[in-house]
């Protein structure tokens, strides 16, 4: 099988919430130049992506949206819902737990952990916590395949540890920092510091001689 690319992965993410949008406005038909404006590409690369996957839609006739759509529900594995555990329950694992519209994702949250006893055992949108030594049997009992780390970046690698000890197939890692898994586990991490600071990049004066980036 020919690798996918990571940045195709994130523009099928973009078309789908594009077309999501679409469904939503009533609007039943597209184009690979309408799905191209919306995602700041051009048209010749979304059809690029989508050919890739196999030929959707009648040449000149552009694409149904719903089938589109689902198309790539698929192709991203959007078919099922997938489970979510989350590994700290500090202020930004309470600030994703207390997120309303998950569902409509295809994400159910089912478990959290934290290691502070005073926080074990107690209740969270209806779930209960639990400490990361029962993270095995939980993970186990929900099918859990995704884990959340949420702890401060000193903890992140056991965090780590512990989730892929305990079976999860995926990671998304919200610690600063690199965790080191096996190469069967998948791992993406957020960091809106880092956003941050490629955005002071852009916006700081310009000083002669040094380079620009790129429009
Ligand atoms: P916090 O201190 O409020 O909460 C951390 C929680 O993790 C605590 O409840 C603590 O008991 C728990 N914990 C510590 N070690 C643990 C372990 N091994 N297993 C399970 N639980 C453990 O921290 P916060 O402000 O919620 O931040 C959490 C992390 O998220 C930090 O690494 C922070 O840098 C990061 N963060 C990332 C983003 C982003 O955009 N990616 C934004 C905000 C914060």
């Amino acid at each position: 099988m020919p690798a996918i690319p990571s940045a195709a992965i994130g523009r099928l993410v973009t078309y789908l919430r594009i077309l999501g949008q679409l469904e939503a406005a009533g609007i039943q038909q597209t184009s690979s130049g309408d799905l191209a404006r919306e995602a700041q590409v051009s048209a010749f690369q979304v059809r690029k992506d989508l050919t890739r996957f196999g030929s959707f839609g009648k040449r000149g006739a552009g694409y149904t949206v719903a089938t589109l759509r689902r198309e790539i529900r698929a192709i991203l594995g959007l078919t099922r819902a997938w489970n979510v555990a989350l590994v700290g329950m500090g202020r930004l694992g309470q600030a994703i737990a207390d997120y309303p519209n998950f569902d409509e994702y295809d994400f159910s949250i089912r478990a959290f952990f934290d290691v502070d006893e005073r926080k074990v055992g107690s209740l969270i949108s209806g779930i209960e916590v639990s400490h990361p030594r029962d993270m095995s049997r939980v993970v186990a009992e929900r099918e859990i395949d995704i884990g959340f780390i949420t702890v401060p970046q000193g903890s992140a690698q056991t965090a780590a540890d512990d989730l892929v000890a305990a079976g999860v197939q995926g990671i998304l890692n919200f610690a600063p920092t690199i965790v080191n898994v096996p190469p069967s586990v998948k791992v993406e991490t957020v960091d809106f510091l880092a956003g941050l600071k490629r955005l002071a990049f852009y916006l700081k004066p310009q000083v002669e001689g040094e380079p620009v980036a790129e429009e």
